[in-house]
């Protein structure tokens, strides 16, 4: 069974190749750049990646640049997008190719038979940006859209680019009969398979010197991230949308949680009033399949990771 993976050399879709691999498929994995080894030797290295993986060079605004990738594949694995929160230009860096790169996909997918089902990676920040009042007794599911005039008027880009990219990929989908799952992930933490930092595991290390990258964080493994792409492409009755976050919890909340699992650190931990928080709802996850890994294990694991990797001393 032959799928395509975009994106391949990120923290995400790094994870996925490696399970879709374990699982015994041929993967089709696009890079940006092929000539660059931080972002191919850790997927070379992969099991199965001699006989099953296959480097394929596209870029996402190009038109067409995907055809001839996704021919032959049963299934497509959408997770490229540009991941930055602070930005000059949110047109050009971040709003068009993740919208463009997404109709891009969607469109070569649409021009061939092979393709069953299209696994679109979006994000919470698709789901949580809009003027809902949000509390501890609300509980966030898969009917919230974020809302783009809201998303501007905060300069919210990279939410505003997700939740654009996500409509876009909803009509593109449904006008040309693609059958299309979303996943929506909250911050994913986990250990890193790439050599390089991407936003979210240094969101992690900002956490550790105490700086408040949010209020709260929506938590999600990487590994369940991965495996809920692949419940999502395997499960025929999986549709829609999934929110995949393993636990909610507000910044000082979270520093008290790593203060315990390391007292050597000195993380600052804030004592005040706790932010407030909101539940993100589960059940869709859990009826793919997911069972959350839980919070202490990711964070240890991700720690071990960074330390492995020198990131953090
Ligand atoms: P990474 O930064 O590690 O991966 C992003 C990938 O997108 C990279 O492979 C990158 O390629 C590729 N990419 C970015 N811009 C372009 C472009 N213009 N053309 C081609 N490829 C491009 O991030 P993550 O693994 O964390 O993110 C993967 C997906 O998951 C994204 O869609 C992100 O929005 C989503 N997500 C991530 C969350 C997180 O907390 N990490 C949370 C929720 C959603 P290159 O390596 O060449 O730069």
């Amino acid at each position: 069974r032959v799928v395509c993976v975009t994106g391949a050399s990120g923290f995400i879709a790094s994870w996925l190749v490696k399970l879709l691999l374990q699982r015994g498929y041929t993967v089709k994995a696009t890079v940006r750049n092929l000539n660059d080894p931080k972002k191919v030797v850790h997927l070379k290295a992969l099991e199965g990646a001699d006989e099953r993986l296959h480097l394929v060079q596209a870029d996402l605004i190009e038109d067409g640049s995907f055809d001839s990738v996704v021919d032959g594949c049963e299934g497509v694995f959408h997770t490229a997008s540009p991941v930055l929160f602070s930005t000059s230009d949110p047109q050009a860096e971040l709003i068009e190719p993740a919208v463009k790169g997404t109709l891009n996909i969607l469109r070569s997918c649409s021009k061939v038979t092979s393709v069953r089902r299209v696994v679109v990676t979006s994000s919470m920040a698709s789901v949580l940006f809009n003027d809902i009042p949000k509390g501890p007794d609300v509980v966030v599911d898969e009917t919230w859209f974020s809302d783009p005039a809201f998303c501007e008027e905060t300069k919210y880009w990279y939410p505003l680019s997700k939740t654009l990219a996500e409509k876009a990929a909803w009509k593109f989908a449904e006008e040309n009969g693609i059958d299309l799952v979303v996943m929506q992930p909250g911050l994913v933490l986990g250990p890193l398979l790439q050599p390089t930092l991407n936003w979210s595991s240094e969101a992690i290390l900002d956490m550790i010197k105490g700086k408040e990258v949010f209020p709260s964080y929506r938590f999600v493994d990487v590994r369940d991230v991965a495996y809920a792409h692949i419940m999502a492409f395997e499960n025929p009755s999986a549709s829609g949308r999934y929110c995949l976050v393993g636990n909610t919890l507000s910044h000082p909340k979270t520093l008290q949680v790593l203060d315990k699992l390391y007292p050597s650190l000195n993380i600052p931990v804030i004592n005040a009033t706790d932010n407030p928080i909101y539940q993100v709802s589960k059940k869709k996850a859990e009826s793919l399949g997911i069972k959350f890994m839980p919070l202490e294990v990711s964070f240890k694991d991700t720690f071990e990771s960074l330390k492995e990797k020198n990131f953090l001393t």
